[in-house]
């Protein structure tokens, strides 16, 4: 469902990502994790098309993501790091802005609002404003948009950054309530959450993968020095 190979960005001199290379299979729900810095977000925005890479591939479904952008775009629900909410919108109203941007036919848009909002509890909020809400609440607002498409895979980039343990609970129940319905791949620095919520885990340090394996797997990893700063 998603495909890198040798995917390499630089921000001028500054080398981000350098020659990554991993396979996500139908289902999974995959942890990107690694220290502040590692590559992370970069990797995320390339791989959902809001970056060129400077060399590399990266596939959603068996579509190149530059090469078919508009089939990519169908199959795919992002949450970036700082999600794009309009903050004066009622978030129902967001919602349909953003299925209408994602092409989702008119005569499904309002099933696919009541879906995105059911799966991210959200359904009694709906015509709240945005800026009214809680700091939790818009994350999920987030995430509903990612999902108001119903795509086949998605993509979030640490998803609960900056939430109260609270917040992150919920968030993380989210997401494996997802589970099964959706490929996902989220990115964190949290060795924690990739436990909490993932099958597998890639592990990224100053932009190259350093080991992928399964969450049994994961602690072996945490012993060597490449995860000392981070958080569990
Ligand atoms: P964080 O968890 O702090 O967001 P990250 O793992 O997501 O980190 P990236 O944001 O992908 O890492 O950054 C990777 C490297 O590229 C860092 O050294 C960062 O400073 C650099 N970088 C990221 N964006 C830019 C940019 N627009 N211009 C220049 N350098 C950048």
């Amino acid at each position: 469902m998603i495909e890198v190979s040798h995917l390499s960005k630089s921000y001028g001199e500054r080398k981000a990502i350098s020659d990554l290379n991993f396979i996500i299979e139908k289902g999974e729900v995959v942890g990107l994790l690694g220290p502040n810095g590692a590559g992370k977000s970069t990797t995320m925005k390339i791989i959902t098309g809001f970056m060129a890479p400077t060399s590399g591939h990266a596939k959603i479904c068996g579509y190149d993501v530059y090469e078919n952008p508009l089939e990519v775009k169908k199959r795919i629900g992002y949450l970036p790091e700082t999600p794009p909410l309009y903050v004066d919108m009622l978030v129902q109203d967001y919602l349909k802005f953003v299925a209408e941007l994602k092409c989702v036919p008119a005569n499904q848009i309002k099933a696919s609002i009541d879906r995105a909002l059911d799966k991210t509890q959200l359904s009694h909020v709906r015509h709240r404003l945005i800026k009214n809400l809680s700091k939790g609440f818009k994350q999920r607002v987030g995430i509903a948009q990612a999902l108001v498409s119903n795509p086949e895979v998605l993509v979030l980039d640490e998803p609960t950054v900056g939430l109260d343990p609270k917040q992150v609970a919920e968030i993380r129940d989210l997401i494996r309530e997802l589970k099964g319905e959706h490929t996902v791949i989220l990115s964190t620095h949290i060795l924690s959450e990739v436990q909490a919520t993932c099958s597998k885990v890639i592990i990224i340090n100053e932009g190259q993968i350093v080991a992928e394996d399964s969450i049994e797997g994961i602690e072996k990893w945490n012993k060597g020095t490449i995860l000392l700063n981070l958080k569990t």
